[in-house]
């Protein structure tokens, strides 16, 4: 294959990681955004998936795409230790857990596709890059679906009256 149409497919590859990372991440949330459409939760949810990859830029020292596809390894803020992290800064800043909880779940739902795919730092500082099954991607998004849809399922349950006293 020529360097041109390899480079090419590469950036195609690359390019195409922010709108399927983007609709992951809104897709993992969805449950707790929609009806009412919660825009600012959306908005959220795609700019947190989409926007760790920034992580690529710094630790290239480059907005190239060739310099930020040559990194050896993804940067260790592509770990589950980050992601938490992140969620707990949410959570400090805005004393919302439904907040914390679709920065999690976004990040989560970036790094499955990026371990199930190339190997990303999952479990930093253990190790430097964990690859995993590809099911398990699909598998995960669904699973981080499901605990929206419970979060929601609960927080939307109407509270109980407290039993009258005889
Ligand atoms: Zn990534």
């Amino acid at each position: 294959m020529p360097l041109l149409a390899l480079s090419a497919h590469r950036a195609w590859v690359a390019l195409s990681d922010i709108p399927i990372n983007g609709a992951t991440a809104l897709l993992v949330v969805l449950p707790l955004a929609l009806r009412p459409l919660r825009w600012r939760l959306v908005l959220l949810a795609v700019a947190v998936g989409i926007l760790i990859d920034v992580d690529h830029a710094v630790a290239a020292r480059s907005i190239r795409l060739e310099a930020m596809l040559s990194l050896p390894v993804r940067p260790a803020t592509h770990s589950l230790l980050f992601a938490a992290l992140a969620s707990l800064v949410g959570w400090a800043v805005s004393r919302r857990a439904v907040v914390a909880w679709i920065i999690l779940a976004a990040l989560v739902s970036h790094l499955l596709r990026d371990a199930s795919g190339y190997g990303t730092p999952l479990l930093w500082p253990l190790e430097a890059s964990t690859r995993i099954p590809a099911a398990l991607y699909p598998a995960g998004v669904a699973a981080l679906f499901g605990l929206s849809w419970l979060i929601r399922a609960r927080g939307a349950a109407p509270r109980r009256l407290p039993d009258a006293e005889p």
